[in-house]
């Protein structure tokens, strides 16, 4: 009998230009169906996956944006060493059944000449906002140019990112943008550290540290269950554990409003805790619902 390899994990299209995705939508509405979008910088794992699936399960057809977006990145950060994987990332795709995966250039999406942005939302100047400065401004502007580009009807975020998806939202609803935004729940390794692409830069050490993220919002998930509500002996709690671990560098452990973050003194169901620190040189985030373990 001939050797033959029956392969059923077809990879997805790729395109590269606004014109080969317009085009590319323009026949998937023509065929009728409702289109999804999940933006991404690349790197996939689980948790990208996980907006993947929802798209494939809640629209007709499914698009994957992979673009690591320079005007989000502050110039000390880790623009240069972000990892780029877009092999692998089409791999992984392969095997959920993407219809299609949009990889401009830089040039593509910031021509030259190009010096158009959205301002974000208030609801982006606490917290990241007040850590990555201009970080908001270019998440919007990239945002909306997808959205534009990709034509949507609906389009999925994680709570990874939790302050981002609220920033998100009320781009949507401020800008009549006639989208759907769907926020899909943190994917978490077994031992409960978030998924993120940045985890990769972790040596095995920082990795055991990194999940003092996780534990410290258990820690305010387990004291709020407990009867405490009064936030600065949470977030007080909160921070020692992060003292035990050696990280030293905690950019913020917060206790907020959920819809506009704004700081909360005594704790409700709803609040959400949300913490970001360095591991070593990798600046991590988190974060979790007070009332609901997710
Ligand atoms: P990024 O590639 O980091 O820009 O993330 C692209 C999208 O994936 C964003 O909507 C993130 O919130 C989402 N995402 C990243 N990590 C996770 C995770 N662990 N669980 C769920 N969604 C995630």
């Amino acid at each position: 009998m001939p050797n033959v390899t029956i392969s059923t994990d077809a990879r997805p299209r790729l395109v590269t230009t606004a014109i080969e995705l317009r085009d590319a939508v323009a026949a998937a509405r023509a065929d009728g169906k409702t289109i999804g979008l999940a933006p991404t910088m690349g790197a996939l794992h689980g948790g990208h996956l996980s907006l993947v699936r929802a798209s494939l399960a809640q629209c007709d057809y499914t698009i994957v944006t992979i673009f690591v977006n320079p005007t989000q990145f502050g110039p000390h950060e880790d623009l240069g060493e972000y990892p780029r994987t877009l092999e692998t990332d089409l791999d992984a795709l392969s095997q959920c059944g993407v219809d299609l995966v949009f990889a401009p250039t830089n040039d593509g999406i910031y021509p030259k000449g190009f010096s158009t942005y959205v301002d974000p939302p208030r609801v982006a100047e606490a917290l990241e906002g007040q850590c990555r400065r201009g970080h908001f401004r270019g998440v919007t502007t990239v945002v909306l140019k997808l959205f534009n580009l990709a034509q949507a009807d609906v389009a999925f975020f994680g709570q990874k990112d939790y302050q981002q998806s609220l920033v998100i939202r009320w781009m949507v609803q401020d800008l009549d943008f006639p989208i759907e935004v769907r926020v899909c729940p943190t994917v978490r390794e077994p031992d409960g550290l978030a998924m993120s692409s940045r985890n990769r830069y972790l040596s095995q050490p920082e990795r055991e540290q990194a999940l003092t993220l996780w534990r410290s919002l258990k820690l305010a998930v387990e004291l709020f269950a407990q009867g405490e509500s009064d936030a600065e002996r949470i977030t007080a709690r909160m921070r020692e554990l992060f003292e035990q671990t050696n990280i030293n560098r905690v950019d913020y452990v917060a206790l907020a409003d959920p819809e506009t973050l704004q700081p909360v003194h005594q704790i409700q169901a709803s609040t959400v805790a949300l913490v970001a620190a360095y591991v070593g040189d990798t600046r991590l985030i988190d974060n979790c619902r007070i009332g609901n373990d997710e």
